[in-house]
């Protein structure tokens, strides 16, 4: 079986944001990275299914040369070969172009499934994966908490959450599945894992070998123009009420009442 993981490379969750000079993006010069965790779901997805019928799993990446260490990371988990599309001309591309790229990559390759994260937890949007499969013009389910493939039968069976309960669907595969956190526990790399990813091959993409125009990627290719960006209000300080339970509990429920005005 021929197994697609899409994956990005986003800031690490744990640092602090800040926001550069002209504040319509992020400052990326103290930032430190990671895969993007709904992408891990999708890695141990695409490794468990080689693992059920044999197979290759591809990571592909969208990204700056530094993306590479997320391709070592997948890589290192036990994917087999990577993916990595890195041009300056896709500086600024929003959600939509992104997935063309993506799809451009794909087309080029031999796949049974495309396994993609829900959302990225930078931007945010959950766009792509959908998107993607439009593209392709192949079935999705987004937000996959199980997944059953049947690799004879050609079909693809998953849960997801919706309000109150579950929902069952099943597609045809080739299909794009998107990885919610409750799909799997992604396996750590392995110290041999990581030794051998770093000489998995990985296969450097740019616009013009994908047979895209670099008019149409970027942020000239895109619809969405960033008008800024601004972080939450900094939180004031917490106030720490001294003395004995019985007046300290009387203190808060009166602040509660007369400054919060929540009781
Ligand atoms: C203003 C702006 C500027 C941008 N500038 C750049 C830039 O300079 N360079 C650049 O490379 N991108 C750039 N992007 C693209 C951006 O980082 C995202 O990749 C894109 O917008 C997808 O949106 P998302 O992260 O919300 O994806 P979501 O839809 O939330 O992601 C869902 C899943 O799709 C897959 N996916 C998403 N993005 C990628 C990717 N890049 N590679 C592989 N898989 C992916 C992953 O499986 C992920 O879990 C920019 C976007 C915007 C809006």
């Amino acid at each position: 079986m021929n197994i697609l993981v899409c994956v990005k490379q986003v800031p690490d969750t744990a640092i602090a944001i800040k926001l550069d000079a002209e504040q319509k993006s992020i400052d990326r010069s103290e930032i430190t990275y990671v895969v993007n965790p709904f992408d891990e779901y999708a890695i141990e997805a695409g490794l468990q299914l080689k693992e059920k019928y044999g197979g290759e799993v591809t990571l592909v990446t969208m990204g700056p040369d530094r993306a590479d260490e997320t391709l070592r990371t997948g890589l290192a988990m036990g994917a087999d070969k990577g993916v990595h599309i890195s041009d300056p001309a896709l500086e600024g591309s929003d959600t939509l172009v992104t997935a063309k790229v993506l799809a451009a990559a794909i087309k080029g390759l031999p796949y049974d499934i495309v396994l993609c994260g829900k959302v990225a937890t930078d931007d945010n949007t959950g766009q792509v994966g959908p998107a993607l499969a439009e593209l392709l013009g192949i079935p999705h389910i987004s937000g996959a908490t199980t997944l059953e493939v049947d690799d004879a039968a050609k079909k693809a069976t998953a849960t997801r959450e919706v309000e109150g309960g579950f929902m069952r669907m099943e597609v045809p595969i080739p299909a794009v599945i998107t990885a919610e956190k409750d799909l799997n526990a992604p396996r750590y790399p392995s110290l041999p894992g990581i030794m051998k990813a770093k000489t998995k091959p990985v296969d450097k993409k740019d616009v013009a070998s994908l047979g895209m125009d670099p008019s149409s990627v970027g942020l000239a290719g895109s619809k969405i123009q960033p008008m800024g960006m601004s972080l939450p209000p900094e939180r004031e300080a917490g106030r720490i009420i001294e003395g004995e339970a019985e007046e300290a509990a009387k203190e808060l429920a009166r602040l509660l009442r007369a400054e919060v005005k929540i009781l």
